[in-house]
């Protein structure tokens, strides 16, 4: 026989297709030739197998060998088709037969001493293999676990390119997945342990029930970052789709836990603001890694430190933000993730961050205005929730009678108020008060009665109110009504939302 072939599967975007690796081996000057649209990645596999085979005991075909992968349309990235391409070539040479990995998905990366070694978005690779009927793989051993969590499908793993052979030949077992681990105790950031803040807490509840973007302004000592790590300890748990989704993802990016279980929480992220671009939007060669924003889809973005985010940063967040995607140009056709995210901003007062606050800070009014600036515009427009927070006095610490309500508590609320708002917008197509546009609440049925909106009204007419915090404002009316279990915002669930949108400054504007 001259002809092998074997099953793989690649990976585009965070979507797997499976994969034919072909070898032929025909008389003429002694070449391994690679076709069918590798990646330079997939062009060192020549030299990586080559070796692989070698240095297991395995004799080289010293013939004319032509490896092709098809279909030859589909882009091909990384190094998971090494193991698939050295089967196929021994097959091919009459070393070994194939009949023991018939329809079995292979995949693995070569070392150079026959090693086989684990490979990034196996999850993905192996589901769609599942998807398409495959019902055996065959992946290295560091990745057995995240293969096993796909249902339906017999994982077996190796560890080197010698065991493989053996196996095929009758002479060895694969090895199986390991056993699994009990579920380990759900041990985040917990509400329990932020003491005072109440109004924090409440917008992050709000947050957290709308589906809202939020953005915190306050001095070092506020708790802004601990209050944004703990977002999504009140959030649902993920849905199988979403869990799958978001596990995948950490599989591509390479930073799922060798002994991880699919992801049930949704993710969090707080990338650092000299963060270089790639690290935030996704890229890098091989398989473009997804960035911090698409490791938190389904999850929370935290942007701390905003301001001091470079502007080109945080213009490129803008575009995925709308559409829920990024879109990574390589050059062999664009990779897309997903990238549905909250965001939570945070941002000192001035950038001396004095944490004394206004006290000690020596900062010009310009300089503080300018530092905030970098917060306006098309960014901070799409964020509902824009709070001022004060740091905690001692006093509050030490007179707080009642302990802090867990996120336990405030997650059965969250969840009680989301599943009105669905209800509410299910025959609409949304699921959150924050994807409701705010031309549709200013329309009957849902326009409130004149004297729920006043205060709003009067504000627009002194110019203290833009058209678009109007519409903001409307959206959290309606999450913190459904908190509270009402059918529709009342006037004082008006005047709360507008403390969520416009702060401390404005409240006393309004009463003065
Ligand atoms: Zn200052």
């Amino acid at each position: 026989m001259s002809y092998a072939r074997v099953l793989c599967i690649g990976l585009v975007g965070v979507e797997g297709h499976l994969v034919e690796v072909e070898a032929d081996l025909s008389l003429g000057l002694p070449a391994l030739v690679l076709t069918g649209l590798p990646d330079a990645a997939l062009n060192e596999a020549r030299d990586r197998v080559r070796a692989a085979i070698v240095n297991s005991g395995q004799r080289w075909p010293n013939r004319r060998i032509t490896v092709n992968l098809l279909p030859a349309t589909l882009p091909k990235q990384g190094s998971g088709f090494d193991l698939a391409i050295a089967c196929a070539l021994l097959a091919g040479a009459g070393e070994l037969p194939l009949a023991p990995i018939q329809g079995v998905a292979v995949l693995g990366e070569l070392g150079l001493d026959g090693t086989v070694r684990p490979v990034r978005g196996v999850l993905p690779m192996v589901a769609a293999a599942a998807a398409a009927g495959v019902t055996h793989v065959v992946v290295p051993q560091g990745n057995a676990r995240e293969a096993t969590m796909v249902p339906g499908l017999t994982v077996r793993s190796v560890d080197s390119l010698h065991r493989l052979v053996a196996f095929i030949r009758g002479e060895a077992e694969l090895l199986d997945p390991p056993p699994d681990l009990p579920d380990p105790a759900i041990t985040g950031p917990d509400l329990a342990d932020i003491a005072g803040q109440d109004f924090g807490r409440y917008a992050l509840e709000v947050a957290a029930a709308g589906g809202h973007h939020m953005s915190m302004l306050g001095p070092p000592g506020a708790g802004k970052t601990m209050l944004a790590e703990r977002l999504p300890s009140i959030l649902p748990e993920l849905d199988d789709a979403s869990a799958l989704e978001v596990t995948a993802l950490q599989s591509i990016a390479g930073v799922l836990p060798p002994d991880g279980r699919l992801i049930r929480r949704p993710p969090f992220q707080a990338p650092h603001h000299s963060a270089s671009l790639a690290a935030l939007i996704g890229g890098g060669s091989g398989i473009a890694r997804p960035g911090a924003l698409s490791l938190a889809h389904r999850g929370v973005l935290l942007l701390d430190e905003a301001p001091e985010f470079a502007n080109a940063t945080l213009q490129a967040l803008r575009q995925p933000l709308e559409s829920g995607r990024v879109i990574l140009g390589r050059a062999r056709g664009n990779t897309e993730y997903p990238a549905r995210v909250q965001v939570v901003m945070a941002a000192n007062p001035c950038p001396c961050a004095n944490p004394a606050g206004d006290q000690y800070c020596q900062c010009s009014a310009l300089a503080r205005r300018r530092y905030l600036s970098k917060l306006s515009g098309p960014l901070l427009d799409r964020i509902d929730i824009q709070i001022k927070l004060r740091p905690v006095r001692a006093i509050e610490l030490m007179t707080s009678s009642a302990p802090a309500e867990p996120s336990a508590t405030v997650a059965a609320r969250v969840a009680a108020a989301r599943a009105s708002a669905a209800a509410r917008w299910s025959a609409h197509g949304w699921r959150l008060n924050a994807e409701v546009p705010g031309p549709e609440l200013r329309r009957p049925p849902w326009r409130l009665a004149p004297k729920n909106t006043a205060s709003l009204r009067t504000w627009l007419d002194r110019g203290s109110l833009s058209a678009r915090g109007f519409d903001r404002i409307l959206r959290l009316a309606w999450t913190v009504a459904d908190l509270d279990g009402r059918d529709s915002p009342r006037g004082s669930d008006v005047d709360e939302a507008a403390q969520l949108r416009l702060g401390d400054a404005h409240d006393r504007q309004a009463r003065s």
